[in-house]
């Protein structure tokens, strides 16, 4: 089970009269949405990318149901530019986190699409789970620019990717095991530019109420310039995995970690003093691209880190529950033959088995009583049920059913010469003895 706790701010800024960005928070849904075009139309592509998101995934609230949810509201907001001519050339960024129950335990499915960001602040790091869909972070990514060029490149701000801006879009998605005391953080590009990455670990690192936090961030933000609109979104993990996906991060945050070992920040992490080591982050896609611009990362490191197999409490009692069920199971059918009782013929002999005639599942019939009883000592007629097993409910009443045969067959006229020495040793039989009773006269 997970449990999440959020808050968000959002503020327009020292600059902008319109507020563009948008943030939504509900219960297993949380997303930050930029916006961008000329009058109205960053503010309606904003709120309607973020509207057709919530009901996408509340129809479907899977990885694909917010794949797709994030699809639809691109198809939205291009057919209403397309429509409109105030809004034509609208669009907006998206970056949302999900939870997610999947068969292996819930999961937080990042999506992303433009340059707003997706942290992750766990140990103490905060790591860049998204990466921007810019000019330069994807000349970054391909390694045909440094991050230091980045910073300063003039195409910083161009977009590559963003919704409503072509008929069909292409989603980075991420799965993220929501681990314990995990911090996740949601916030527009106001914020980025404004506020360095460090300080924005220092706020999430002291600051424990999620609103309070991202208040903090967009004031932080308002006091560097406010260029920008600021929309920030933190995320608590409040019960998850226990640490499940724990792996060592480098002690010098600086430190060099080999790129095609993590997640896709890693490649264009734009953020200097951050590790890029992304523990717990599985890389479910990039979806199939649909004519990629020129720009378009050809192919996206991809890594499929899973913690350690672990028998939880859950499995546990399943196994528990099934061995359970299992001996109950052996023990009614164990009962039910142990309880059975049936006389049969063996070597000529009257006998009397434990269990059923022929067997039941695999549990064959033991002689309990060897009655003495020939079978030539009683009617021929009950001879061939005798043969096929005559059942009785107690062995004591199996002993009694012999002692019949033999009484009925030596109360005709003219009983077999046996009777004469049988009668009285067979009709009481030793009810629990399984031993031989001899017929014999003393
Ligand atoms: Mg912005």
């Amino acid at each position: 089970m997970t449990v999440l706790r959020s808050g968000s701010a959002s503020d327009v800024g020292r600059v902008r009269t319109i507020n563009e960005d948008r943030a939504l928070e509900s219960l297993t849904l949380f997303a930050v949405a930029d916006g961008m075009g000329g009058h109205a139309g960053g503010e309606v592509a904003a709120a309607l990318a973020v509207q057709v998101l919530q009901a996408g995934f509340n129809r479907t609230p899977t990885t694909d149901g917010l794949v797709a949810a994030v699809k639809e509201a691109n198809q939205v907001v291009w057919e209403a530019g397309v429509e409109d001519q105030a809004l034509r050339g609208m669009g907006t960024t998206v970056v949302a986190a999900a939870l997610v129950a999947m068969g292996e335990g819930d999961r937080l499915v990042l999506v992303n699409v433009g340059d707003s960001r997706a942290y992750r602040f766990h140990a103490g790091t905060l790591a860049q789970l998204s990466l921007d869909h810019s000019v330069a972070e994807e000349l970054v990514a391909r390694g045909e620019l440094s991050e230091a060029e980045a910073a300063v490149h003039p195409k910083r701000h161009i977009l590559t990717r963003a919704l409503g801006v072509a008929p069909t879009v292409e989603v980075d998605v991420w799965d993220v095991v929501p681990v314990e005391g995990d911090r996740f953080l949601l916030c527009s590009d106001g914020l980025t530019n404004e506020v360095p990455t460090d300080l924005i670990t220092s706020v999430l690192a002291t600051i424990a109420d999620p609103k309070a936090a991202a208040r903090k961030l967009v004031n932080l933000a308002n006091e560097s310039g406010g260029n920008d609109n600021i929309t920030a979104v933190v995320l608590d993990v409040l019960v998850g995995e226990p640490g499940a996906v724990e792996e060592a991060v480098p002690d010098d945050l600086t430190g060099a970690v080999d790129a095609s070992d993590a997640g896709p920040a890693a490649a264009g992490n734009g953020v200097t003093g951050v590790s890029t080591a992304v523990p717990g982050v599985i890389v479910s896609t990039p979806d199939t691209a649909v004519t990629p611009s020129p720009t378009t990362i050809a192919e996206k490191p991809r890594r499929v880190r899973r913690g350690p197999r672990r028998i939880t409490f859950r499995v546990l009692f399943f196994l528990v529950l099934l061995g359970g069920l299992a001996y109950g199971a052996w023990w009614v059918i164990r009962t039910y033959v142990d309880d059975s009782y049936y006389v049969g013929v063996k070597n000529q002999e009257l006998v009397i088995y434990q269990g059923r005639p022929g067997g039941f599942l695999g549990m064959e019939p033991q002689i309990v009583t060897h009655t003495g009883v020939n079978e030539s000592q009683v009617d021929p007629n009950v001879l061939g049920s005798l043969r096929a097993g005559v059942q009785e409910p107690t062995r004591s009443a199996a002993n009694r059913y012999v002692s019949q045969l033999v009484a009925s067959r030596c109360s005709i006229v003219n009983p077999p010469a046996s009777c004469a020495t049988t009668t009285t040793t067979t009709t009481t039989p030793s009810p629990g003895a399984a031993t031989t009773v001899t017929g014999k006269a003393p």
